[in-house]
């Protein structure tokens, strides 16, 4: 049996056991899942964490990464074991040569702030900047570049990672490329990443969004596929509104411009479909865009509602049964609460342009990220378990026409699920983690099992 003051003597004043401590970590952003740590190890080095893996891994103890926390079911909870809290580690920068290493317990917010002076960003970020840089590359990261420029885990150069025995490694696609295309998009399973080296491009100065109503789906579908084959635009993203009969569903289109020469609107929208007499532009600068969730963020903690449970699921559709899936479950009663609260994202990616080979995606050329956004109300565990269930149902639902999931989800999976998730990859990963992680302790909030 290992004591608190057993792991003391081992890991010295980084370990904190304090109640305090615990009760920070015990829950995420989906406050679906309680998981209380025996500890929480706040890392002032490297070799803090290499310490901690030659500790926990021979002695069974479960080890999870919390960087931003941002989960929405446990995944980055260790029950009984120790929480590694990255997010005082290492800074990001400095910006050179068009790239930055960051470390992995930053958010992306403060990797834009650190390259934005630099006139330089990630090609991709997700939506909501608040997630941390470990967190996005081991989901794999999508936002509304990825059309053209993959996941925000192909952009990674280099990783610094941590492996789940204890060694302390660098990997690239020309350095040891099989731990790298293992940990990018692995869900934590074989290494903490430490750290990882980013690709930039230019950022723009000033961005044109393009608010689009359509009042058919199959147009709107239509439209989303031919803007992500052409990439007409640099940004391209869309929702689906129950709420509103008229014009249920929406594309946001963005595109760079320098402010003295902005773009050519009947240029940019030609050919499509959406309602003439319902397109709402607006001009901002790149920042303003990139941190466009912070107001709805700030809005939902005066509401009290960023504190709520949050029932999300994403699915990846298959191009062919995109339009009959997202009718079904926009018509299931289990969802209704759409029409008044919560967001449907819905927009198209490009499988050719999505790398990471542990990203698992769904068949065909074109697939469209369908992200069902639900808040439940507080002090109801009984409605959240529902929302839960109809989650779980929507997903079978969806598996069956050759769907997968996007695997941050409020969405209990079986080791069945697992497997069939990974398919032929599974036996690959298994190995991989048998090798990286040898008594699979990393991570075990996802719920996989060896
Ligand atoms: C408001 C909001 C908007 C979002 N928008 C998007 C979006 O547009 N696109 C998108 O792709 N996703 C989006 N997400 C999902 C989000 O990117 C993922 O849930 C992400 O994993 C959260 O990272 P985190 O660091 O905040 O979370 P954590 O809960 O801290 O970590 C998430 C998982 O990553 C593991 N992990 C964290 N750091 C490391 C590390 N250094 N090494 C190894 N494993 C690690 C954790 O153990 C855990 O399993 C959004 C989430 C929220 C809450």
């Amino acid at each position: 049996m290992t004591t608190a003051h057993d792991l003391a003597a081992h890991l010295g004043p980084a370990l904190d056991t304090r109640p305090d401590a615990l009760h920070d970590v015990t829950e995420d952003f989906g406050h679906l899942v309680r998981a209380v740590p025996r500890a929480v190890l706040r890392p002032r080095s490297v070799a803090d964490i290499q310490r901690l893996l030659e500790y926990a891994g021979p002695r069974g103890i479960p080890v999870s990464v919390r960087g931003g926390g941002h989960s929405m079911y446990g995944q980055g909870q260790a029950d009984g074991g120790i929480v590694v809290d990255l997010r005082g580690m290492g800074p990001v920068g400095p910006v050179t040569d068009s790239q930055v290493v960051a470390a992995a317990g930053v958010l992306w917010r403060d990797v834009l702030a650190a390259t934005l002076p630099h006139g330089l960003t990630p090609p991709v970020l997700t939506d909501y900047l608040g997630a941390s840089v470990g967190g996005v590359l081991s989901a794999g990261g999508l936002g509304g570049a990825g059309h053209r420029h993959g996941l925000v885990a192909d952009q990674v150069l280099e990783l610094e990672v941590v492996t789940g025995a204890g060694e302390h490694r660098f990997c690239s696609p020309d350095r040891d490329p099989e731990l790298f295309h293992t940990v990018l998009a692995g869900l934590g399973q074989c290494a903490v990443i430490v750290s990882a080296t980013l690709r930039l491009v230019p950022a723009p100065a000033r961005v044109r969004r393009y608010c689009l109503s359509y009042t058919d789906l199959t147009r709107f579908l239509a439209d989303q596929r031919m803007l992500a084959e052409e990439g007409r635009f640099a940004h391209l993203e869309g929702q689906a509104r129950p709420a509103d009969d008229s014009r249920p569903y929406l594309i946001e289109a963005v595109a760079p411009h320098t402010g003295q020469l902005p773009p050519d609107d009947a240029l940019m929208l030609t050919g499509l479909a959406h309602d003439p007499t319902a397109v709402e532009t607006t001009d901002l600068s790149y920042a303003e865009f990139a941190h466009r969730v912070d107001t709805d963020e700030e809005v939902l903690t005066e509401t009290g509602e960023w504190l709520h449970p949050h029932p999300w699921l994403n699915l990846l559709l298959p191009h062919d049964r995109a339009e009959p899936l997202v009718r079904a479950v926009l018509a299931d009663p289990a969802f209704s609460d759409l029409r008044e609260t919560g967001l449907v994202l819905l927009y198209p990616l490009l499988s050719a342009r999505l790398r990471a080979p542990l990203f698992q995606r769904p068949p065909g050329d074109v697939l469209y990220l369908f992200a069902l956004l639900r808040t439940a109300p507080p002090g109801s565990p009984e409605t959240a378990a529902a929302m839960v269930a109809a989650n779980r149902k929507v997903y079978e639902l969806a598996r069956s026409q050759g769907a997968v999931a996007y695997p941050v989800n409020a969405l209990p999976m079986s080791d069945t699920d697992w497997r069939d998730h990974y398919g032929s990859r599974w036996q690959a990963l298994a190995d991989a983690k048998r090798r990286h992680d040898p008594y699979l302790v990393l991570t075990r909030g996802h719920g996989l099992r060896f």
